[in-house]
């Protein structure tokens, strides 16, 4: 009887612990590191994971796209804020470890199982091909994983959901006042109006 306890517990134990090492523990990174990126509401470490092909002396178009978007969704996250009549205050100061993936990654029901499904923006979701996933925190609570599908023509979009999610949390934005999916779905259509016409990005 204790064994078969003991046993239970490793396996909750193992599965808790995290789903994204399982997720991608068969997928070959290509590009890893890690970076401190400033921005203007401040600095946010990335461990990037990315199947792209970097060099020693050129990251990959594909980081250099990605970190471009990120830095651009913070730097203008307040500005949206504003325009929405709220005003942020950083409440959290968690790392973003990024999988920058191809679609199949995407696929893994067992990443589907970890959104909430019941999200009045995501109703009728289930099954659905996924383009990114932001998830708040695992065991060691001050990382969220990130990740986006690389090959997805609105790649930018994308990207920019994610963050919206990160930052959301960032700031302890309340569910009741403002849904998460709303407000990151608001946000990339901003973004792409403010920041995609002008070309201020660059990659
Ligand atoms: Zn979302």
């Amino acid at each position: 009887m204790r064994r078969i306890v003991t046993v239970a517990a490793m396996l909750l134990g193992t599965a808790s612990a995290d789903v994204h090492d399982d997720v991608t523990s068969r997928v070959r990174f290509n590009e890893t590191f890690t970076r401190t990126i400033n921005t203007d509401v401040g600095d946010i470490d990335i461990a990037y994971n990315g199947v792209s092909f970097g060099s020693s002396d050129r990251q990959s178009y594909a980081s250099r796209m990605y970190f471009s978007h990120v830095q651009g969704a913070a730097d203008l996250i307040d500005d949206f804020a504003t325009y929405r009549g709220i005003t942020l205050q950083r409440c959290k100061d968690r790392d973003i470890r990024a999988f920058d993936v191809g679609p199949s990654v995407l696929e893994d029901e067992r990443l589907h199982r970890l959104v909430n499904w019941n999200d009045p923006e995501l109703a009728g979701g289930w099954g659905q091909q996924m383009t990114g996933l932001y998830t708040p925190s695992d065991d060691d609570s001050n990382r969220a994983t990130i990740y986006t599908d690389m090959y997805h023509p609105e790649r930018s979009r994308i990207i920019t959901h994610e963050v919206a999610h990160f930052l959301y949390d960032e700031f302890c934005l309340e569910r009741a006042r403002i849904d998460p999916e709303r407000f990151a779905h608001d946000f990339e259509d901003y973004y792409e109006s403010h920041i995609m016409p002008s070309r201020r990005i660059s990659y």
